[in-house]
């Protein structure tokens, strides 16, 4: 097949379903990205040291930053006396708003022990919210490993929020899904010059601002993992835009359309305002093709960002998609992004780890994403890889971030083809 005239289209593909050994985060690692977005937001992890560890891990240097989350602790008396376990957590929690006057709201995140326990965290979130209302609200959800995998964990937070927005009959767009603050400033920018409003965030940047919600409401998902957000919408009577994501001048523009398409944009005035960021995501892309053209990609599941960043990949930058892994696949919220992808791809839904290992060794791909866990022992292998993680932290939605999002997977190459003393091309 020609690389220049790849079949597009992976909605008819079979997937491949695997269970067994995974190498993935847990929901907790979401708190990281979270706590930044939402200033007024304190999440409190009810878990035990591993969970706490976990999150010093993952935020790395923001543990010294006096951030807005911290691990209530079970101790060996939590586990055998449950009323014990309610009294403290309500203790702790008293203690913290009253050194935390800023907070305004506060989740209490399930975790694997909390969960073994049977902690009932909703009821907790109901006491404490009767106790510390109306200043405080407090909000309970799972971040826990055992339903939860990475990004779901924003995914569970987001929708614990949804049945306590505000009912109204307002035409409110919601876009759905954190974004860093600049990339969210550039969104809001786009969709008012194309006249579309009023337009909120979900999350918030603050409780105040909040959006409501009703039967006059449309939302779109800025992310891929948003599945339980996207359906508490739907129940509050929401409408979704379907679209494929913002990765990239393509996906951005399609993200855009679907939105304009339903507020009744003319053709003109669309073309108006997205020519010149267009013009220069597309600039920016042409100075990392030429690295990545017609290299292979694998990518190991791990944030449900893989099949849209693939597609981008693949249409975008000429790179040829072998195996397509996500932990987990929504076909109806993936739908335009399956109908884009090559038809070659490779999916993959869930994980059994030595199979998959074994066929990413026989596939040899010239880069791997991967998580943490299985990129040193890959690149110690002479596989070339990308951390998945950096994509959840580094924007790289819309126009002005495509050539960042190019450079995040031509990097590794040039670093490769560096220290060989080769060139990339
Ligand atoms: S929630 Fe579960 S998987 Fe996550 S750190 Fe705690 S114990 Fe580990």
């Amino acid at each position: 097949m020609s690389l220049d005239s790849p079949t597009m289209g992976c909605t008819e593909s079979p997937v491949l379903r695997e269970r067994g050994q995974k190498a993935v985060f847990c929901g907790l690692t979401g708190i990281v990205w979270l706590h930044r977005k939402m200033q007024d937001a304190f999440f409190l992890v009810v878990g035990s040291r591993t969970c706490a560890h976990l999150l010093q891990a993952a935020a790395g240097v923001m543990i010294f930053a006096e951030p807005r989350f911290g691990t209530a602790v079970l101790e060996e008396q939590d586990l055998a006396g449950l009323a014990d376990a309610n009294a403290e957590l309500d203790r702790e929690v008293a203690r913290l708003l009253e050194r935390r006057p800023d907070i305004r709201q506060l989740f209490l995140v399930g975790s694997c022990p909390s969960e073994v326990i049977k902690l009932d965290l909703e009821r907790a979130a109901e006491r404490l919210n009767t106790r510390h209302a109306p200043h405080v609200r407090v909000y309970s959800y799972s971040g826990s490993g055992l339903d939860t995998t990475f990004t779901q964990g924003e995914d569970a937070c987001l929708a614990a929020m949804v049945p306590t927005l505000a009912a109204s009959d307002e035409e409110e767009l919601i876009v759905v899904g954190a974004l860093p603050d600049v990339v969210e400033d550039q969104c809001a920018s786009l969709l008012s010059q194309l006249g579309v409003g009023p337009v909120r965030m979900l999350p918030a940047r603050r409780k105040d601002a909040a959006p409501t919600v009703g039967p006059n409401t449309r939302f779109i998902l800025a992310q891929p993992f948003l599945g339980d957000t996207a359906a508490a919408l739907e129940r509050r009577g929401a409408k979704r835009i379907a679209a494929p994501f913002p990765f990239g001048e393509e996906g951005t523009t399609a993200w855009l359309k679907a939105v304009a398409d339903i507020y009744g944009v003319s053709a003109e005035k669309f073309e108006e305002v997205t020519a010149a960021p267009r013009a220069r995501a597309k600039k920016a892309l042409a100075a990392h093709k030429g690295t990545l053209e017609g290299k292979s990609l694998f990518l190991f599941p791990d944030s449900q960002l893989e099949i849209p960043l693939a597609r981008f990949l693949a249409r975008e930058c000429g790179m040829v998609p072998t195996e397509v892994g996500t932990p987990f696949l929504h076909r109806a919220i993936m739908a335009p992004e399956l109908e884009m992808l090559p038809s070659t791809a490779q999916l993959s839904e869930g994980q059994d780890l030595e199979a998959q290992l074994d066929r990413h060794e026989a596939i040899n791909p010239d880069i791997t994403v991967c998580g943490l866990g299985l990129a040193n022992p890959l690149e110690a292998k002479g596989h070339t890889t990308k951390w998945a993680i950096e994509l959840v932290f580094t924007p790289i939605h819309f126009y002005e971030q495509a050539g960042d999002l190019a450079g995040l997977f031509s990097r590794p190459l040039r670093r490769r083809a560096l220290l060989a003393g080769g060139t990339t091309a």
